[in-house]
C-alpha cells in the first residue's frame, strides 16, 4: 500500500508514522510532493491511525508499488538532460550506443563522432567489466570513466556507464550521467541502495535468470529510497537456446508496458551475443514503442576487448539508424 500523508506533515512526524507501521518513508516524487508512506502490499485496508494524516493511498497488489501501473497509469519521465527526457508520453525512442568496454581515448572519439553524425546523444562504455573470467579484461576503471566524462562533455553527449560492485558506485556515479547496474549486478543491495540514496538517472538491467517480478521489485529499492529516476532494461534471459546468447524476452517487454510506469530500454547486443541479429532485434523492439535501445558498437568490433561477437561497426550501425528513422513514422514514434 502506498499512503501520501497530507503536504503539510513534517518529517518528524512522518518518520514516527514510518516506524509504527514498519512502512517506507519517502518524501517528494514526481507523483507526490509530500511524505510517502509505503505499506508492505500485504496491507489491503488503510490503517484507522493514519486516516487523519493522509491525503490518500492505493492498495497494491504486490510489492511492484511505485512502478505499478495500478499506483500511476502514466509513464514516469526520467530526465537527463533539459532537452532530454527519457520516458513520458511523447513516443521518443532514444539510440544510446558505444562499445562494451571503454579501451581508449581514440576508440571513445571514434563513436563520439559516429553519435554526432546519428544525431545520437547518449553514449556508452563499460569501465567496470562484470567478466565471466577473472583473466579476462577487467576494464579500465577511473580511467575509463575520464575518458568517458572528457570526450562526451567536449561532443555534447550524455553518458551511460556500467557500475559493477558498491565498491566503486561513487565513482561511477560521479562521472555518469546515467548509471548502468548491470544484469550480475541486479540483485547487489549495496549498489541498488547507493543508487537509491542519490537523484542521478539509473539504468537497470534485468538479471538473466530474474522473473519479471524480482526484476522490478529490484528497482523498487531504487525507487523507495527515494530516487525515481529508474529506467528498465530488458536484455535476454536464460532459457534452454544456446544458439544464442540469451533470449530476447519480448514478452516480457510487453508485460512491462502493461504493468510498470517505468521507461523501458531493450539492449539487442547482449539478449543475442552475435552481431547479425542486432539490426533485426532492434527493429521488432523499436516496433514495440520502447523509451530506448542501447546499442554495442565498437570501431573494431574483432579486436574488442570484451564482447567481440556481439559488437556492431559503424558501417552496421548507420544502416540500422537509418532503417529506424525509415520506420519511426509507421510506428508513430520519433527516433532520437
Ligand atoms: C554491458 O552492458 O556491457 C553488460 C555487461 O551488460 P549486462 O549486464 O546486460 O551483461
Ligand atoms: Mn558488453
Amino acid at each position: 500500500m502506498i499512503v501520501h500523508l497530507k503536504t503539510t506533515i513534517g518529517h518528524d512526524e512522518a518518520k514516527r508514522l514510518a516506524q509504527t507501521h514498519q512502512a517506507i518513508l519517502t518524501h517528494n516524487t514526481q507523483w507526490h510532493t509530500g511524505f510517502i508512506l509505503t505499506l508492505s502490499s500485504k496491507v489491503k485496508e488503510l490503517p484507522a491511525d493514519l486516516t487523519q494524516y493522509a491525503e490518500d493511498y492505493v492498495v497494491l497488489d504486490t510489492d511492484i508499488q511505485f512502478a505499478s501501473r495500478s499506483y500511476q497509469d502514466q509513464k514516469a519521465e526520467v530526465r537527463i538532460a533539459e532537452d532530454l527526457v527519457i520516458g513520458g508520453e511523447d513516443n521518443s525512442t532514444w539510440l544510446m550506443t558505444g562499445p562494451c568496454s571503454v579501451e581508449s581515448k581514440a576508440q571513445i572519439e571514434t563513436i563520439a563522432a559516429l553519435c554526432k553524425t546519428h544525431d545520437v546523444r547518449i553514449i556508452r562504455g563499460g569501465c567496470y567489466k562484470p567478466r565471466t573470467s577473472p583473466y579476462s579484461f577487467q576494464g579500465l576503471g577511473l580511467e575509463g570513466l575520464q575518458i568517458l566524462r572528457e570526450v562526451a562533455d567536449a561532443n555534447d553527449l550524455k553518458v551511460i556507464t556500467e557500475v559493477r560492485d558498491a565498491s566503486h558506485v561513487q565513482d561511477v556515479i560521479e562521472h555518469a550521467d546515467i548509471i548502468q547496474i548491470g544484469a550480475k549486478a541486479m540483485y547487489d543491495h549495496g549498489i541498488l541502495r547507493a543508487c537509491g540514496n542519490q537523484s542521478k538517472p539509473v539504468l537497470l538491467k534485468r538479471g538473466f535468470n530474474s522473473t519479471l517480478q524480482e526484476f522490478v521489485q529490484a528497482a523498487e529499492f531504487i525507487l523507495s529510497l527515494g530516487n525515481p529516476n529508474v529506467i528498465l532494461c530488458e536484455r535476454g534471459i536464460r532459457t534452454f537456446e544456446k544458439a544464442t546468447r540469451f533470449t530476447l524476452d519480448l514478452c516480457g517487454v510487453s508485460w512491462l508496458k502493461e504493468h510498470c510506469n517505468l521507461p523501458i530500454v531493450v539492449d539487442p547486443s547482449h539478449a543475442i551475443g552475435y552481431r547479425f541479429g542486432v539490426a533485426d532485434l532492434s527493429r521488432a523492439s523499436f516496433a514495440m514503442g520502447i523509451d530506448g535501445l542501447l546499442i554495442e558498437c565498437h570501431p573494431n568490433p574483432s579486436e574488442a576487448k570484451s564482447d567481440a561477437a556481439q559488437q556492431i561497426n559503424q558501417e552496421m550501425f548507420s544502416e540500422l539508424a537509418a532503417s529506424l528513422r525509415k520506420m519511426a513514422p509507421g510506428i508513430g514514434r520519433r527516433l532520437k
